[in-house]
């Protein structure tokens, strides 16, 4: 496929995944491999080879030097002859075992982590072809010297990485933290291996404005480090070694695009308003730190969507109640007087925590959310108690409970927040009890909107599980990614439904989805009757513009049309026309966003 040895071909190739999040990069690939995982470890041929050899001679030093101080700690737990076991991984450090051979290959020029992948590779088939049980087992012992050299060895490179302006972050699978690792100003482009457009990595991408390509499952990602790379987070595709032409042509788009980002900015100071007098509030969705500035410049009305997992994935333990309190304190402190729904731990699914770890057959219809913080209500204590105590002074909290799917998981979780607001005033934090909501994102909430909504203050719909659990399509998953669509009649007669009961009840309901920020989308969602619209900072501009020139009449005739139609194809392609005759294609070329 135009890649040869260590990638250096000089052929240019395309790969094709999904779109990730929409922009696109011409730049550099830097693959990121997970912490200490031996497998993905990629061939890299090297030039300085001393360099490498005293990288790996540092590994071996630090391994000993950890066996012969794990050997010492454990002198008074294990018998003499347990404790053998050290001895025989200090021995396997050897010159003459294991230490030796991955000195000859690096020695021919392989890069010291390649090497050490290779060496424990063949030990650990030779061992286990063995028939002799014990000595099968070796060959874990061998995994683990190999993952801890490894470990050794990364954080050396890890140190020495250096990452130029317009790196082009790729990895098998792309996680949120190693988003962070990349200093501001030099990520251009995502590329992943796995997942899909509506996996967390997705989303984060889009809130931060990089362009992304998942599920490119073809690319031999191990090999790409180092080559240029064109990524077209539109169509989900990538180009390795592109020709002359082609980045020129991809330079450009680049160039309109900051073009077009400037002028949205002018839209900064002005409300969101149709021509006829409909004001739509534009809300925000936050997570990182870095969404807070980038909301503030764009004009957010408010945060529908604050993901308080983001810093715990970002963690490597349970943020403890005063370092959380911390961190909502300076989400609240930087949009007051602006209201900031902050919502409840959504861990499980796709979000798991490296120290709370989840295995599970079927985890988005496993251990998610609301569902594992009931099960653990330390959890949800601290969590909200943190939220109240940071919200003094400010009072401008409002807490959101996610993956609802009936009424008690909503007492148990209001009951739970009663007891923690009555904690904190027994503690004199003098805090009013914050506006609670329900996320409406599993069906059988839609079909009891009418009953949450008699016990909250607001609602929000998440369309991305929404979506998801409707149409049964997983949303990480590239193989059906075609079929998981927001604006399939299903959805939308769900979503028509709810904003009918919720306000049939007299509650305001927004939507905190990624729908909310597809420009097209917007518009149904606006003549249906949404309160506020919760999207990521990058498509509020252009959210902004679409609805400032769209009449609230002619969304509502744009909306009867699309729920007369029963075929998802049709309904894209009649807003898409619909929009051209208005002559505002321009935000739903390219760019805007994918569902057009
Ligand atoms: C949703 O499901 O639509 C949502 C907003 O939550 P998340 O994407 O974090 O699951
Ligand atoms: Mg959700």
């Amino acid at each position: 496929r135009g890649l040869g040895r260590q990638g250096k071909g000089i052929q240019e190739a395309r790969f094709v995944g999904v779109p990730g999040s929409p922009g696109a990069a011409v730049g550099r690939a830097v693959v990121m491999l997970p912490p200490a995982d031996l497998e993905v470890v990629p061939d890299k041929t090297v030039d300085d080879i001393d360099a490498e050899l005293k990288l790996f001679q540092n590994a071996l030093e630090g391994v000993r030097e950890d066996m012969r101080k794990l050997s010492a700690k454990l002198a008074t737990q294990l018998r003499p002859e347990e404790r053998a076991l050290f001895d025989v991984y200090l021995m396997m450090l050897e010159d003459a075992a294991l230490g030796g051979e991955v000195i000859e290959v690096i020695k021919t020029g392989q890069w010291a982590q390649g090497a050490l992948r290779q060496v424990v590779g063949e030990h650990v088939n030779r061992f286990e072809l063995m028939d002799d049980d014990y000595l099968r087992e070796r060959a874990s012992d061998v995994k683990d010297l190999g993952r801890r050299l490894l470990a050794y060895l990364q954080e050396a490179r890890s140190q020495s990485l250096v990452y130029a302006d317009n790196t082009i972050l790729v990895s098998e699978e792309l996680t949120p933290a190693m988003l962070g690792e990349v200093p501001e100003g030099k990520l251009a482009g995502l590329v992943s291996v796995l997942g899909s457009g509506n996996s967390h990595v997705a989303i984060l991408a889009r809130a931060m404005g990089i362009p992304t390509v998942m599920g490119l499952v073809d690319l031999p990602y191990s090999k790409v480090d180092g080559i240029e790379m064109i990524v077209d987070g539109y169509k989900g595709e990538v180009f390795t070694n592109p020709s002359e032409v082609l980045r020129k042509q991809y330079s450009d788009v680049v160039e309109e695009e900051r073009q077009l980002a400037q002028g949205l900015d002018a839209l900064r100071e002005l409300p969101c308003v149709t021509p006829d007098g409909h004001r739509m509030p534009l809300w925000v969705n936050t997570g990182l730190l870095a969404d807070v500035a980038r909301a503030q410049q764009r004009g957010a009305e408010g945060v529908g969507l604050y993901r308080t997992e983001v810093p715990f994935m970002i963690n490597q333990r349970f943020p403890s109640e005063k370092e959380q309190l911390a961190i909502y304190r300076e989400q609240l402190a930087a949009f007051h007087p602006l209201p900031v729904t902050m919502r409840t731990l959504d861990i499980g699914g796709d979000k798991a925590l490296s120290y709370f770890p989840i295995k599970e057959e079927n985890p988005f219809l496993g251990w998610r959310g609301i569902r594992v913080t009931l099960d653990h209500p330390e959890i949800f204590l601290v969590q909200t108690r943190a939220m109240l105590k940071a919200s003094e002074g400010l009072n401008n909290l409002r807490i959101l409970l996610p993956m609802i799917s009936g009424i008690h998981e909503l007492e148990e979780a209001l009951h739970l927040i009663h007891r923690a607001w009555g904690e904190v005033r027994d503690e004199g934090t003098d805090v009013p009890m914050p506006p609670v909501g329900v996320m409406v994102e599993i069906p059988a909430a839609v079909y009891q909107t009418r009953e949450l909504a008699r016990q909250v203050d607001f609602l929000s719909v998440g369309s991305n599980d929404l979506t998801q659990y409707l149409l049964a399509v997983d949303r990480n998953n590239p193989r059906v990614a075609d079929l998981y669509d927001y604006l399939h009649p299903a959805v939308l007669q769900a979503l028509n439904t709810v904003v009918r009961d919720a306000h049939g009840e007299g509650k305001p309901v927004s939507i905190c989805g990624e729908m909310a920020g597809d420009p097209a989308a917007a518009i149904l969602l606006m003549a249906m009757g949404f309160d506020s619209l919760s999207m990521n900072a990058t498509n509020l501009p252009k959210v902004k513009w679409m609805l400032r020139q769209v009449n609230m009449s002619k969304a509502k005739e744009l909306l009867v049309e699309a729920l007369s139609h029963d075929n998802p194809q049709v309904i894209h392609s009649s807003l898409q026309l619909a929009l051209k005759n208005l002559g505002l294609a321009r935000m739903i070329g390219p760019g805007a966003n994918k569902s057009l």
